[in-house]
């Protein structure tokens, strides 16, 4: 490892994947840290990926395709199931993706093109020097070197605390952190095609529980509830157990997996001098439903565009980063992020009836397009009387 790069990236994600390579593609040096042994396990995801989010930045590749979606299934309290065509989609929805390799190919990239990767390996504090992030102290294999770079991007995940060493508040409210467990499940009776949503306040408290098929007979079985509806006799885990025993009384769980996921708006401010924030780290997942993988590799490559900018400019303060900042706001996920905390956050406060009735009525729309945005459009026409108790999201829909 050498003591000086142009860009170093904290974190082997797909943020930090994204952002090494496209670093290395600007014509910088770039180092990418990360702290585990290995690139992409343990798996923290039920590693759903719309199909045109995917194709923004790659070709499918079956190698790290699990299975191929077309259509998805909302479950409601009552039991009552609405189903979303593919046909609604131009064909398209999601694939669910092997992430133990997708990481990997991720990382395999930008290393193939010219970063430097190093595993078992992580930042343990910022270098700052008036008050401006000037690199990073890195420990490997009790180690430690002093690491400097023109730009830091931390793409540390979800428990990011490089951001909060260089002095940002990344604190995320107990009640905005969904506690998450999954079971990979096999020998299980599951549509192979269709990813099933299942919500209540008896099933998934201020949450969802998820089926996502990843073959004929095996499934990521997870579910996230509220941080603070977690709790003794009610954790995430023991709502999941319900669900397994009730549903899957013969499936085998092959696989356990838990997380954390943030659910809360993005970081008032994601840079600061010689710094920027990606993926997780920045809080950008999407609220409503946890996804981040697409969001992490946009805020990514972003991150390292708007740094290859800064750096050649002679400019990486503050000021000349938030080029990045206004641009993922301003984005389609940025608006995205806002529109989807406030459904979320419209949503988690409504009783087992009044989703029951959400639900229904959403089964009788007539959608043409796959998206929550057509989704709350056509909800609203059908329900005038929602337009108040939505308030602030019905009229950002206007
Ligand atoms: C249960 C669960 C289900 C999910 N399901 C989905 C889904 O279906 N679809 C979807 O789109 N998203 C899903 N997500 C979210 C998705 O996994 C994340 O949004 C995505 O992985 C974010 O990518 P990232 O690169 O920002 O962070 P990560 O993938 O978390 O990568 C951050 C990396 O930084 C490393 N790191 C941390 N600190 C340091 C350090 N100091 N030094 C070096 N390395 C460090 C970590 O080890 C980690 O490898 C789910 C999350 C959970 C928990």
């Amino acid at each position: 490892m050498k003591s000086k790069y142009d860009v170093l990236v904290i974190g082997g994600g797909p943020a930090g994947a994204l952002a090494a390579k496209t670093a290395v593609e600007k014509g910088l040096t770039a180092c990418l840290v990360e702290k585990r042994p290995a690139i992409g396990v343990p798996i923290r995801c039920a590693e759903g990926i719309g199909k045109e989010a995917l194709a923004e930045f790659m070709e499918p590749d079956p190698r790290w395709i699990s299975a191929d979606m077309d259509g998805a299934g909302i479950v409601a309290p009552d039991g009552f199931e609405m189903t979303l065509e593919s046909s609604m989609a131009g064909g398209k929805v999601g694939y669910i993706l092997d992430r133990k390799v997708f990481d990997r190919e991720l990382v395999w990239q930008a290393a193939e093109a010219g970063a430097e990767v190093y595993v078992k390996t992580r930042a343990s504090a910022p270098l700052v020097h008036d008050g401006r992030v000037k690199g990073a102290q890195i420990e490997s294999c009790g180690t430690t070197t002093r690491v400097s770079a023109e730009v830091v991007i931390a793409a540390d995940g979800v428990e990011s605390k490089f951001g909060k060493w260089c002095g940002i508040d990344t604190t995320v409210p107990v009640r905005e952190i969904m506690s998450s467990v999954q079971y990979v499940m096999a020998d299980i009776d599951i549509n192979p095609r269709a990813t099933i949503f299942y919500l209540g306040n008896e099933v998934a408290p201020e949450g969802y529980l998820w089926v996502f098929p990843k073959g004929k007979r095996t499934a990521n079985v997870g579910i996230g509830i509220s941080g603070k509806k977690s709790g003794k006799g009610h954790r995430a885990k023991d709502y999941l157990d319900r669900f397994v025993k009730q549903k899957f009384p013969h499936g085998k769980t092959i696989e356990c997996i838990v997380g954390g996921v943030s659910v809360c708006r993005p970081l008032e401010c994601t840079v600061a001098d010689g710094l920027i924030l990606a993926g997780d780290a920045a809080r950008v997942v999407d609220p409503l439903t946890g996804g981040g993988i697409y969001n992490a590799m946009y805020t990514g490559k972003l991150a390292a565009t708007v740094a290859a900018d800064c750096i050649a400019k002679g400019d990486t303060s503050k000021k000349a980063l938030m080029a990045y900042d206004r641009e993922w706001r301003a984005s389609k996920m940025g608006k995205g992020i806002e529109r989807n905390y406030l459904i979320k956050e419209y949503l988690i406060k409504q009783s087992d009836e009044k989703l029951n009735t959400i639900v229904h009525s959403v089964s009788k729309l007539d959608l043409k397009e796959f998206s929550t945005l057509t989704l709350v459009k056509e909800l609203l026409k059908a329900n005038p009387k929602l337009l108040v108790e939505l308030g602030a999201l019905a009229a950002s829909l206007r």
